[in-house]
């Protein structure tokens, strides 16, 4: 007897997860970042060590915000969906938005069950501390990627003691205001880290809600194989079924890879008339790049040569079991 082929529908977590991602997540910045992690395309591109093609898709002029008109008709939508949740993310940090707090109070109150955000908390001074905390962010995740001798060599900003500072003020200013705020601090499992990676965990454990560390990804291929040897078969990447990213620009991108913006990779934009990101998440052209990728066909220019599939769990997703069930945060 022959196994019947899976088919992408079936994959889907639950029929609301079908019908609108639950997870939506907004790059509110193009290449504008205050790291140099070697870790990242955009902490390479601050330092001089990225390469070639990473380079063209920063070119000059190309640095950009996203602007609150964009991002409110995300928030809007996203906040009309309870089991949905938006994370804040960015090519580079998110707290450099020049209206963060705003961005979050915004989202709060357009509904939004949960907001997430990064940051390498090296601008999260007090006043804005204040103004996150007040805007009622739900999450915030500080990447700390190294401790007191690999910091700077992983994060290459010089400003290892102001974002420690910054992180332990957060979190008792957070205590003291009673916020509902959860922090957790999180470093990317890369080999500089793995002397000091105890140390790491003991040491924020003090201050952290949670402290977790990231596979170390290799963002599209932009890291030129970095991330050691693939596993022999690859399997449907679970990111077409569990994220949706929206662009600077309002662009529903296929993937959080989709840094250039090419015509196969946008699937609309929140801007036209009357796209929403549910018409856009249900299209025929997305549920074929589903399909595809149950077929074994990784044809999208950024699935080509990537490798961040590995890491992507499937409904056992690893943030949404952080969120639900070590943060106490629900959701469906
Ligand atoms: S802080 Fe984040 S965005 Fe900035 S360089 Fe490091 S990993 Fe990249
Ligand atoms: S394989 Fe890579 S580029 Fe393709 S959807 Fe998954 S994470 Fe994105």
């Amino acid at each position: 007897m022959t196994t019947p082929p899976i088919s992408a529908s079936a994959l889907f977590a639950t029929p609301e997860h079908e019908r609108f991602p639950v997870c939506v997540q907004v790059t509110l910045n193009h290449g504008i970042c205050d790291s140099h992690c070697i870790s990242c395309p955009i902490g390479r591109l601050n330092h001089g060590d990225a390469n070639e093609s990473v380079r063209a898709e920063f070119r000059l002029g190309s640095r950009r915000h996203m602007t609150f008109e964009v991002f409110a008709r995300v928030a809007d939508e996203v906040g009309r969906y309870p089991h949905a949740w938006l994370r804040l993310h960015a090519r580079g940090e998110p707290l450099l938005h020049p209206r963060f707090a705003e961005l979050v109070g915004y989202a709060k109150g357009a509904g939004v069950r949960l907001v997430q955000a990064f940051t390498d908390a090296i601008s999260l001074h007090e006043e804005k501390a204040r103004a996150i905390l007040e805007a009622g962010l739900d999450v915030l995740e500080c990447s700390i990627h190294g401790h007191t001798k690999t910091y700077e060599p992983l994060m290459r900003n010089g400003h290892y003691r102001q974002a420690r500072e910054n992180v332990i003020a957060f979190r008792r200013l957070r205590d003291q205001r009673h916020a509902p705020t959860k922090l957790v601090v999180s470093a990317v499992d890369q080999p500089l880290f793995q002397s000091e990676k105890a140390q790491h965990r003991a040491f924020w454990s003090e201050y952290a809600d949670e402290v977790i560390y990231r596979p170390y990804h290799s963002w599209g291929n932009r890291l030129d194989g970095l991330c050691g040897s693939l596993p022999e078969a690859r399997h449907a990447c679970s990111q077409l079924w569990n994220r949706c990213t929206i662009g600077p620009g309002g662009n529903v991108l296929a993937c959080f890879n989709s840094w250039s913006e090419c015509d196969e990779e946008v699937l609309g934009n929140v801007t036209e008339p009357g796209a929403t990101i549910a018409g856009i998440w249900q299209t025929a052209r997305y549920a074929r790049m589903r399909e595809e990728h149950v077929a074994g066909n990784y044809s999208l220019p950024c699935c080509a040569g990537c490798r961040d599939w590995v890491g992507s769990a499937w409904h056992q997703n690893s943030y949404e079991h952080l969120l639900q069930i070590k943060l106490g945060l629900g959701g469906s």
